[in-house]
C-alpha cells in the first residue's frame, strides 16, 4: 500500500516547499519532514497506521504548529495535519462534540453564550487536538488545563486501533504530546459565559508579602488570573518599581472596570515576554513551584537578577535568561531542591526531553508499550 492508495493528490504532499514549511514548529528549529498528509476520516488514518508499520515511516500529528519546544519537528518523519477535520459536530448544554482539527477561537465563536474556558495566548490558530496532546493552559488558569474538560475521545493509538473511550483510558492521550496515537474527535465540557470582568493592580516591596496576598486572593477563589511581574518586568511593563501582581477577577471587585480599561490593564501581561524578548532575554522557561516553596524561589530569582512573570494562581512562573547564561542551571538545581517541576505549561517535545524525571519516563514509556508497540508515534521526542 503506497500514501497514494490512501490519500488523493490535495491530501498528500512531498515538495520540497512544504517539507521546508512542516520541518518546523513555532520552535524556529529545523527537523525533517518526509512528506505531509491532510486526512479526513478516522479510516484514512487507520490505513496510514498500516502503511507506517510495514514501512517503518514515523508520524508526527499536527494541530496548528504552536507548540514551543519543538514537539512537531518531525526527525525523519511524515507530518499528519490535522486541520482538514475540523468540524463541530454537535452542541448540548453543557457539552460539545468536535474534531480534532477544529480552531478553538471558531468553536467559541460557534458556542454563543457558552464557552470553552481553556485560552491559551494561540486561540486564534491552536487546535482542540494540539492542546488536549499538550494538556494546554489558558490565560485565565483560575479554570485549569484542557483535560479537565475532555469528556470522551476518539483516538487511532500507534497500533493502529480506532478506539472510543471515556473512561480513566483518556488519560493516556491527554498531555502525551501525540506520542500516544492520533486524537480524531472529542467530547469537551463547556461552560455559560463569563460576563464579569474587572481588574486590580497590587504593587508590594517584598515577595513575601506579594505571596501573602496571592494566598488570601486564591482562598477566595474569584481571581480568573493572577499575573506576577517582578521588579525588573515591573519597570519593563511600565510599572513603579516594586514587586506586582495584576489581578483578573470574575466580579465586580477590581477597581478597574469597563471593558476597555480592563482589556488595556491585561495587554501588560501578554506583552511583557515579547518586551523581554526585545531586550535578549530569549531563553524563557516554564518551572512550576509549590505552594510553599513559592515565596523562596521568587526571592532567589530576584537575588540573582533573573527577570522573571508568571502565573501564580497556578504557580507557573517564567524566568527569562539571557542566550548561554549559567544561570539557567542553577535555576534547576534550585527547582529540584525546593521540589519544583521543570515544565508547568509548554511540555517536553524535543528541546527539555533530558530534563524529565526518570520515574515521569518509566510511566510514559509503559504505557506507550501497549498504545505505540512499534514506537511509530513523535519517535525522538518526549523520552525516546
Ligand atoms: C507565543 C506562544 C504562546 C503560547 N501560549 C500558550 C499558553 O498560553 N498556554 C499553553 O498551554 N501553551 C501555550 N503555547 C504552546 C501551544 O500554543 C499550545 O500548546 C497549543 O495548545 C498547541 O496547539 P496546536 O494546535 O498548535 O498544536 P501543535 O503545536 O500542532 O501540537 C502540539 C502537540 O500536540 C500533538 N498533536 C497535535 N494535534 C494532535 C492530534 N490530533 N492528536 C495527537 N497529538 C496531536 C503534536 O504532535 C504536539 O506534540 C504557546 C506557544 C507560543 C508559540
Amino acid at each position: 500500500m503506497n500514501l497514494s492508495d490512501i490519500f488523493t493528490s490535495a491530501n498528500r504532499s512531498d515538495t520540497e516547499v512544504d517539507k521546508i514549511i512542516y520541518s518546523r514548529d513555532a520552535t524556529a528549529e529545523d527537523g525533517e519532514c518526509l512528506g505531509v498528509v491532510w486526512p479526513r476520516t478516522a479510516e484514512e488514518l487507520h490505513k496510514l497506521f498500516s502503511y507506517s508499520r510495514r514501512n517503518d515511516v514515523t508520524l508526527v500529528p499536527r494541530g496548528a504548529g504552536t507548540a514551543n519546544q519543538g514537539q512537531c519537528i518531525p526527525q525523519k518523519s511524515l507530518v499528519v495535519d490535522m486541520s482538514k477535520m475540523n468540524k463541530i459536530l454537535e452542541i448540548g448544554d453543557d457539552y460539545v462534540i468536535v474534531q480534532a482539527g477544529v480552531v478553538l477561537d471558531d468553536l467559541n465563536r460557534a458556542l454563543k453564550d457558552k464557552f470553552f474556558p481553556v485560552i491559551p495566548y494561540t486561540h486564534k490558530v491552536c487546535t482542540v487536538g494540539g492542546m488536549i496532546a499538550a494538556n494546554a493552559h489558558g490565560l485565565h488558569s483560575y479554570y485549569g488545563k484542557t483535560g479537565k474538560y475532555v469528556i470522551a475521545l476518539e483516538v487511532v493509538d500507534g497500533a493502529g486501533r480506532y478506539l472510543k473511550m471515556n473512561s480513566s483510558t483518556i488519560k493516556n492521550f491527554i498531555g502525551f504530546e501525540g506520542t500516544s496515537g492520533i486524537i480524531v474527535g472529542a467530547k469537551l465540557r463547556i461552560l455559560p459565559k463569563q460576563l464579569a470582568r474587572t481588574a486590580s493592580i497590587f504593587k508590594f516591596n517584598t515577595v513575601s508579602a506579594l505571596v501573602d496576598k496571592v494566598m488570601r486572593l486564591k482562598k477566595e477563589n474569584n481571581a480568573l488570573a493572577i499575573e506576577y511581574f517582578d521588579e525588573r518586568a515591573s519597570v519593563l511593563a511600565g510599572l513603579d518599581q516594586g514587586f506586582h501582581i495584576l489581578v483578573e477577577y470574575n466580579d465586580n471587585t477590581g477597581n478597574i472596570k469597563g471593558i476597555k480599561e480592563v482589556a488595556e490593564a491585561l495587554e501588560m501581561k501578554e506583552k511583557i515576554r515579547y518586551i523581554l524578548y526585545k531586550h535578549r532575554y530569549t531563553q524563557i522557561e516554564d518551572p512550576y513551584i509549590p505552594d510553599d516553596k513559592l515565596a523562596h524561589f521568587l526571592h532567589w530569582l530576584s537575588k540573582n537578577q533573573v527577570p522573571c512573570f508568571g502565573h501564580l494562581n497556578i504557580n507557573v512562573l517564567h524566568p527569562c535568561f539571557k542566550e548561554f547564561s549559567k544561570m539557567v542551571d542553577e535555576m534547576y538545581e534550585k527547582l529540584s531542591f525546593y521540589n519544583g517541576r521543570v515544565s508547568g505549561e509548554w511540555g517536553w517535545g524535543l528541546k527539555r526531553k533530558d530534563k524529565m524525571l526518570s520515574a515521569d519516563i518509566d510511566k510514559m514509556k509503559l504505557k506507550n508499550q501497549q498504545l505505540d508497540p512499534k514506537n511509530l508515534m513523535n519517535r525522538g521526542k518526549v523520552y525516546a
